[in-house]
């Protein structure tokens, strides 16, 4: 008896977890190959990958499931270079850093990271919080907690009193002395013990906050934090774990030096002159703006008691200028990466950033792109996501209108899948 029931489940046990297969029938689709829309198409979908796109509204078969979009333009999801997932603004939040337990952390976190997956973000890149992102990113992938494929920096690197220096803003008694384990550095040789415990944590990549910063409670935003052998010996110890580094900067002189210790991107670049243009088209390294964190943090400036008191200048001084250096630096050449810095703002209004860029200038269609394959090359992950082409991973996502028409329609995503799974529809 019990030998002929094994035997009846044992067929359902060998059945492939997916044999159904998903037509996605899209009105219009953009692939994230090429700038234009295509009419009638078929994106086929078997188990987590994309086995097909076809013209035309394929006929389903056997089991097949068929999604109807026909009255959508369908994307491939969206990669955000620059968000920070563990935390979120609000009025007086730097107390947080006081009152919320990693727990509370935790949860927060989860929320925002589901928040940003429904907004079609289906991969980010997580530039700093306190470690928790490493085991959010975990429980992600372990299918635990709805988010987007999160690559994460874990902690920032920085030096003492520097943009992302823990305790920055704290009384004395509370300051103690972090050091390279906490993400702060003073030496060539404090930078490559904090790269080796950003690779002993789980890290993805590197962050450093190459000057000063808006919201640390500091009073400098552009200066320079580190000096030349420091941010080199950090590049170079990034190297060897195969990281790439991201450079927070607003100031000229910390942007120059992390171009030429060999960064691979760097983050807002407010204060770029024209001798950091030229340094980035000689080094090749991506500008990611961040324009709508910049207008975020200068519109909350102006509501009294949002921030401290130290940020308040530094915010209103710095956030308005962002938009107009992303235009000055495309218009020269700069090569851009798509990257909003939300938590700055509230988690899921990251599609707000391709208004500002297409207010700024660039295409709409070049705008889109930005979120795809350039962001999917930069995270060694070309071959994965970013576009929508037989072999890649079934991130798709969907929305009312032609986004080259209409670029604001990105802030309004309808569908959602991610990795073969349907989070929104
Ligand atoms: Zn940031």
């Amino acid at each position: 008896m019990k030998k002929r029931y094994l035997l009846a489940v044992l067929p359902l046990l060998t059945t492939p977890l997916f044999a159904q297969r998903t037509l996605i029938h899209c009105g219009n689709l953009f692939t994230g190959t090429g700038t234009t829309l295509q009419p009638q198409m078929t994106v086929v979908v078997d188990g987590n990958k994309i086995t097909a796109v076809e013209k035309g509204y394929s006929a389903a078969s056997g089991q097949d499931k068929v999604i109807d979009l026909k009255n959508k333009t369908v994307l491939p999801g969206l990669i955000d270079m620059h968000v920070h997932l563990e935390s979120q603004t609000r009025r007086g939040g730097n107390i947080d850093n006081f009152t919320l337990n990693p727990a509370d952390v935790a949860f927060r976190a989860a929320q925002y990271a589901k928040t940003t997956l429904m907004a079609g973000f289906t991969t980010v890149r997580d530039l700093g919080g306190s470690g928790i992102n490493v085991s959010l990113r975990n429980a992600i992938n372990a299918g635990i907690v709805d988010g987007p494929r999160v690559l994460t920096v874990g902690k920032s690197i920085a030096t003492t009193g520097g943009h992302a220096d823990p305790t920055n803003g704290y009384k004395k008694s509370l300051q103690g002395d972090p050091g390279p384990e906490d993400g702060v550095i003073n030496s060539p040789e404090d930078a490559r013990k904090a790269v080796r415990q950003r690779y002993k944590d789980g890290s993805d990549l590197i962050k450093i906050t190459a000057t000063g910063g808006v919201l640390s409670n500091a009073k400098d935003g552009s200066g320079p934090q580190f000096t030349q052998d420091e941010v080199d010996a950090i590049v170079k110890a990034a190297n060897d774990y195969g990281f790439a580094v991201a450079a927070h900067a607003h100031g000229a002189e910390g942007m120059k030096r992390a171009i030429k210790a060999g960064v691979q991107t760097i983050e807002h670049g407010t204060l770029m002159d024209d001798e950091a243009i030229e340094l980035f088209k000689k080094y090749g390294t991506y500008y990611v703006p961040t324009i709508i964190a910049g207008k975020t943090a200068a519109d909350s400036a102006r509501h009294f008691g949002y921030y401290p008191a130290l940020v308040v200048p530094k915010a209103l001084a710095i956030g308005p200028k962002i938009q107009a250096t992303f235009a000055k630096a495309y218009k020269a050449g700069v090569k851009i990466a798509f990257g909003t810095d939300a938590g700055v703002f509230i988690h899921g209004y990251n599609a707000k950033e391709f208004e500002y860029m297409v207010e700024a200038g660039m295409p709409p269609a070049e705008a889109i792109n930005a979120a795809l394959l350039t962001n999917a090359k930069l995270l060694k992950m070309a071959d994965q996501i970013g576009s929508i082409e037989t072999g890649k991973m079934a991130d798709i996502i969907a929305v009312d209108d032609s986004p080259i028409q209409n670029i604001k329609t990105l802030q309004a995503v309808r569908f959602v899948m991610k990795d073969g799974k349907v989070y929104k529809q």
